[in-house]
Parts: structure tokens; sequence; C-alpha cells
């Protein structure tokens, strides 16, 4: 180990390349592929939140804050999803550079409850932060942590511009090859009843209709009444597959199914990269790509 270091210590020296990298602090698993695709050798980025962890219950650790206030660039999902956006802010003296990456993009809209202690909820609407499920917005998001590099270090604008490209090249792919495989599913099946409202940019992006099935997934038990509606819905509507986020009521699921002949698809990855093949946005759109059109076939 000690050697490999000394070797690359050697490298980089004789290559001349002598700048420190780029500190980085990434709140999205799907920027710090980003920020580590574009800036390559150029930045040291720090997964705040890692693959598989909730971003919305998600809350900056003292030793996240220490990491953060040593950034030089701090790049968030944004759109409220993180609701400690002011903590970092301070963290940073208010020099650092705080990137809410996805306020630079349309938004779409979602219901949210609130809970206003003693069991009360009152729902507003909010803008809806999963937009990493509509591929246009992650090249959006790629240009933008391409420019803020390159404000950075203007240097380096010429490999930042190459990684960009290269990366937005495969985005492109991916992009074609999603609209290939939604083709393969006739347009009166594009409907996807799901418990938590994150596919509303894939859906827009791909000619989807979205049902939310709320009240399903919660610990709470639904009312008969909302049971039947969304029974109701699944008939009429000739949904094949539904996609709960979280079976936490597994009577009702049953029941739903047993009702509508409507099987229930793999659970998808809703709130950013996951394990496996899924740890890369490649591999995580390909996979809530594949679940959803083969379960609606
Ligand atoms: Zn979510």
């Amino acid at each position: 180990m000690k050697t490999r270091v000394i070797t690359l210590l050697l490298c980089a020296a004789a290559s001349g390349f002598a700048a420190d990298p780029i500190r980085v602090s990434s709140f999205s698993t799907i920027l710090t592929e980003v920020a580590r695709e574009v800036g390559g050798d150029r930045v040291a980025v720090t997964g705040h939140i890692r693959p598989g962890i909730d971003p919305h219950d998600f809350e900056p650790k003292p030793a996240d804050l220490k990491t953060v206030s040593q950034s030089q660039l701090v790049l968030l999902s944004a759109k409220h999803m993180e609701g400690y956006v002011n903590k970092l802010k301070e963290a940073t003296g208010g020099k650092g550079n705080v990137v809410e990456v996805g306020d630079q993009f349309p938004s779409l809209k979602m219901k949210s409850d609130h809970d206003h202690g003693g069991g009360k909820t009152h729902e507003e609407v909010v803008e809806d932060p999963h937009w990493w499920h509509s591929v246009a917005n992650a090249k959006r998001a790629t240009k933008v942590v391409r420019d803020e590099l390159t404000k950075l270090s203007p240097a380096d604008k010429a490999a930042f511009a190459k990684h960009a490209d290269a990366y937005l090249a495969r985005l492109d792919a991916l992009q074609s090859w999603v609209k290939a495989r939604i083709a393969e599913l006739p347009r009166d099946r594009r409907k996807l009843v799901t418990s938590h409202d994150a596919f509303q940019y894939f859906a827009r992006e791909n000619g989807f209709t979205i049902y939310a099935i709320e009240g399903v997934s919660s610990a709470d038990q639904p009312s008969s009444k909302k049971v039947a509606e969304i029974i109701a819905t699944i008939k009429t509507q000739g949904v094949k597959a539904i996609f709960p986020e979280a079976i936490e009521n597994p009577k009702v699921l049953t029941e739903i199914t047993r009702e509508t002949g409507a099987r229930i698809g793999p659970e998808l990855h809703a709130d950013g990269l996951g394990d496996g093949a899924a740890s890369t946005y490649e591999g995580m759109m390909k996979q809530n790509v594949t679940a959803i059109v083969d379960a609606l076939k």
C-alpha cells in the first residue's frame, strides 16, 4: 500500500500535476456520480448520502458539517429535498459555494401531507423533488456541475468539457434505450399506480399517467372507501400491475390484487441510486424501466 501511494505521488509530480483536487460535497447520489464523471481526477467528491439511504429522512451529522466547511462546492438535489440547507450554508461560513442544482430546472408539483402535531395533518402543494427520473434533467444537471467546476478551476475548462460531453453522450444513449423499451408498451398501458409520488418527471417525459395509492403504504389503515376507490381506478383503467413503495399494509394490497387481478410489481428505485446494478444512474434507470415495462406488458 505504502509503495502504491509513493508511486502515485511520483507520477503526479512527474506530470507536473501539482494542484489539489477541488473538494466537493454532494447530498444526492445522482449528483455524486455526475460530479465524479465530470470532475475526473480534478475533484475529490464526498457523497454524504450513500446509495440506499432515504434522502427524505437524512439529517447531516457534525462530521458531515465539518466536511462541508472544508468543501469548495456543495451540491444539493434541491426543490426542498434538503430541509437542512441553512445548516450547510452556515457550515460554509457563507463563503462555500452551495449550488441548489434541481432549482435550476422546471418543477412539477406534488401534494404533501405535513404533520402539525397532535395527529393533525394538512395538505399543501409543494415542488416535486424527484427530478432525476427524467434523463433530460440528468443532462441539465451535468451541464450545471460542469459550469460550476469550471468557475472554480478555469484552467481545467477543456478537461471538464470533454468529460461532460462523454457523460452526456452516455445519457443520450440511455434516453434512446428508455424510449425504445417504453415503445414496447401500447399507449393505453402506460399507467403507473404507485404509493410514492416519485415518478411524475418520469411520467411526463415518457407519456405515462400516474394514479397514486396514498395511504396504502402508510402504517395507517386506509378507509374502506379509499380502498374501494383504488380498486375501481385499477379496474376501469385496466392496470396490469401496481408498484407500492413499501409494503407495510399487506392485507390491503392483497385485497386490491385479489379484487383487480393486478400484480404487485418489483420495488422501484424512487429516491436515488441503490446497490449492485442500480448503483449507477444508467443502471438504476434501466432497472426501473425494465420493471415497469415488463410488469405492464
Ligand atoms: Zn421520494
